[in-house]
């Protein structure tokens, strides 16, 4: 206990939880897998929730890969998926420029960010230029020179991007900025944990360059905004109080959970520690566990 906060523990059986749960977002990285190592006991736990009619559903903040690119890992770690069933922040993107009708303005898209958002819009049918393409480029600085940009440029999307570069930052600020485009950010994740040695520049490094020189704050797609969860709550007919957020976060899984209307468990095989869980008092989730395998009886 702390101050006024109770954090309790997933306790054999969990009967509360499961019997008002009938869909459960997992998030991926810290709880079905550590970067390319799978958790132990993820494939058991799955396949014991979906035995009691549970649905399963997956949301990541890494906009990296598409959901096709999503599938092809599950299945390399012998984990059963649809397409469907995948929320990453990459389709984030791409769904919420659709809800928008973005097509309809007959602009494209200028991607700072990999193959995942591109594969995403593509599937849109989403016109898109950036992304991969842009990695050597460097803009002309002598006297007079500027940098033209595509003025059919109506939105930049910000993910993460292991080859940005100033070139893509100063195209990002005009067309922001000269252009009016709407900046959206896959995700804010300040680190992530590219190899388990080190913690790694996450998306909020290239959002935070790109929000430095335009002054504009973008539009969050991933967690914790509501996004995912009220798509999927519409497109299946789901009532959020029917749904639960596993995740191993404190500010983007259980926020993204508490903040919609949903139930949150925070495992504790990723990112955040016992002691960090305990020290807090702003984001409490309705229970904590070691990893999901506490889902199902010992
Ligand atoms: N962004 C990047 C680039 C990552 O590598 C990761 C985790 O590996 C994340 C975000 C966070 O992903 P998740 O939401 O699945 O924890
Ligand atoms: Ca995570």
């Amino acid at each position: 206990e702390n101050g006024t906060a109770v954090f309790r523990r997933l306790l054999d059986p969990q009967r509360e939880l499961l019997n008002s749960t009938s869909v459960f977002l997992f998030d991926c990285d810290g709880v079905i897998w550590l970067g390319d190592k799978l958790i132990q006991g993820v494939p058991e736990t799955l396949d014991y929730l979906r035995s009691l009619g549970k649905r399963c559903f997956f949301v990541t903040n890494n906009s990296t890969k598409s959901r096709a690119g999503y599938v092809k890992k599950f299945t390399s770690l012998g984990l059963k998926v649809s397409p469907e069933e995948i929320f990453s922040s990459s389709f984030a993107a791409a769904a919420y420029l659709e809800s928008k009708n973005f097509k309809a303005t007959g602009k494209k898209v200028y991607i700072i960010g990999e193959v995942g958002i591109e594969e995403e819009l593509d599937l849109l049918k989403i016109p898109h230029i950036g992304g991969p393409a842009d990695k050597d480029k460097q803009p002309r600085m002598g006297p007079g020179d500027k940098l033209e940009v595509d003025p059919d440029v109506g939105a930049v999307v910000v993910g993460f991007d292991r080859y940005f570069n100033y070139y893509k930052a100063q195209y990002a600020n005009v067309c922001i900025r000269e252009h009016g485009a709407e900046f959206i950010a896959t995700n804010t994740d300040a680190v992530t944990h590219l190899t388990d040695a080190q913690e790694w520049a996450g998306n909020g490094t290239m959002v935070g360059a790109i929000r430095g020189c335009t002054q504009v704050e973008p539009t969050v797609v991933g967690k914790p905004s509501p996004l995912m969860i009220d798509y999927l709550a519409n497109k299946f007919q789901i009532p959020k109080s029917e749904i639960c957020v596993v995740g191993d976060r404190l500010d983007t899984d259980v926020l993204f959970g508490k903040r919609n209307g949903t139930r949150a468990v925070l495992c504790l095989s990723g990112v955040t520690t016992e002691e960090r869980l305990f020290s807090q008092n702003e984001v409490i989730p309705d229970y904590f566990c070691d990893s999901i395998s506490d889902f199902k009886p010992r």
